[in-house]
């Protein structure tokens, strides 16, 4: 009996020995993806630069990307905000397709700041900006890598940031050559189209692609050549960002395109209603103009930039994360309490302080 009790003790104390180092290793473990763990949020910023497309990406590691750079005249101005966020360094830079109102800017953002990686499609343009790019580059002694859909740029601790398209070799539409790119972190995830049009659209659907993502930055300035149905319905995001100038000669964005996302829900962010955009992940929510840095237009809040959203019918305005918006179509933006208050709206008390 004696013996067995004392195999019985030792079991047990072997039994608890080990528990309490499997917890031990546990804790260390967690310690360790801990410290791998990303420390910082995904920063996304759709950058003001009139019609065209500038979208500044500040990854949780501490690396940057820079997708397009506007057009020529707004180069000056995207340098001065890459300035103003400290950055020193474009980790990933992607020109999505020679159009002036996409590459017109990074002549100069290559000569300001020190470059990592370049991807740009299998294009060319006989333009005096896509010869002034190419100039810098080399000036930089960088290579240019050639973008294709399923190639991966960075894959790592919860980051993961693909290219989805061009999936074909010849288009007819330099538009639908625009590199697209898919960035999720944790259970966020955001689609960034450049021009893709239809023809694009159809191919990374048929590549059986995983499109779905909470914000889709709206291709070709929401021309009604690019988002379809279809593919909106892959993408189904909660946020639909366009990229445009204010009265711009092309109609941007068609009544069609904005029809099509009122169907479904999207929540429309426009560059020439809002300005620059700004959206925080933390990998589990997003936040819109949460912090802007810069001017402050509002004395209530401290370098908040924030913008509402009013009921035209109720004439009650909300703050963008409420629960309680009302559909698109009757949903108009302003930009500051006291724009709605004077357009005769009233605030909303379950959001509104
Ligand atoms: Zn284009
Ligand atoms: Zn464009």
């Amino acid at each position: 009996m004696k013996k067995i009790s004392n195999i019985k003790f030792i079991l047990i104390v072997a039994i608890l020995a080990a528990l309490i180092l499997s917890a031990c290793q546990y804790d260390l473990e967690d310690a360790i993806n801990d410290n791998l763990e990303q420390k910082g949020d995904l920063i996304v910023h759709f950058i003001d630069v009139g019609q065209g497309d500038s979208i500044f990406i500040q990854l949780p590691n501490g690396e940057t990307s820079l997708i397009d750079g506007g057009t020529r005249a707004s180069g000056e101005n995207i340098v001065k905000y890459l300035k103003e966020q400290n950055v020193e360094k474009i980790d990933y830079l992607i020109a999505t397709h020679p159009h002036e109102d996409h590459i017109g800017g990074l002549p100069k953002v290559v000569k300001n700041f020190e470059i990592g990686k370049i991807y740009m499609p299998d294009a060319t343009a006989n333009t005096n900006i896509f010869q002034e790019l190419l100039k810098e580059i080399k000036n930089k002694d960088k290579k240019v890598s050639i973008a294709k859909g399923g190639d991966i740029i960075l894959n790592d601790s919860g980051v993961k940031y693909e290219i989805l398209a061009p999936n074909g070799e010849k288009y007819g539409e330099t538009n639908d050559y625009s590199v697209v790119t898919k960035l999720t972190y944790k259970g966020n995830s955001f689609l960034f189209t450049g021009d893709a049009e239809k023809t694009s659209e159809n191919e990374m659907m048929d590549k059986g692609y995983n499109l779905k993502s909470d914000v889709l930055k709206i291709g070709h300035h929401g021309g009604s050549t690019s988002t379809s149905n279809e593919f909106l319905l892959k993408v189904s995001p909660k946020y639909g960002v366009i990229s445009l100038g204010k009265d711009n000669t092309y109609g941007h964005p068609h009544k069609e395109t904005i029809a099509r996302l009122n169907e479904q829900n999207v929540t429309v962010l426009r560059t020439d209603e809002l300005g620059t955009i700004v959206m925080n992940s933390d990998g589990k929510n997003i936040n819109v103009n949460k912090e802007i840095k810069g001017e402050n237009t509002e004395s209530e809040t401290q370098n908040i930039k924030k913008y509402y959203i009013g009921n035209i019918n109720t004439k009650v305005y909300h703050s963008p994360d409420c629960n309680y918006l009302p559909k698109e179509e009757n949903q108009i933006i302003l930009k500051s309490k006291k724009e709605a208050e004077d357009k005769g709206f009233r605030p909303h008390d379950k959001c509104i302080k």
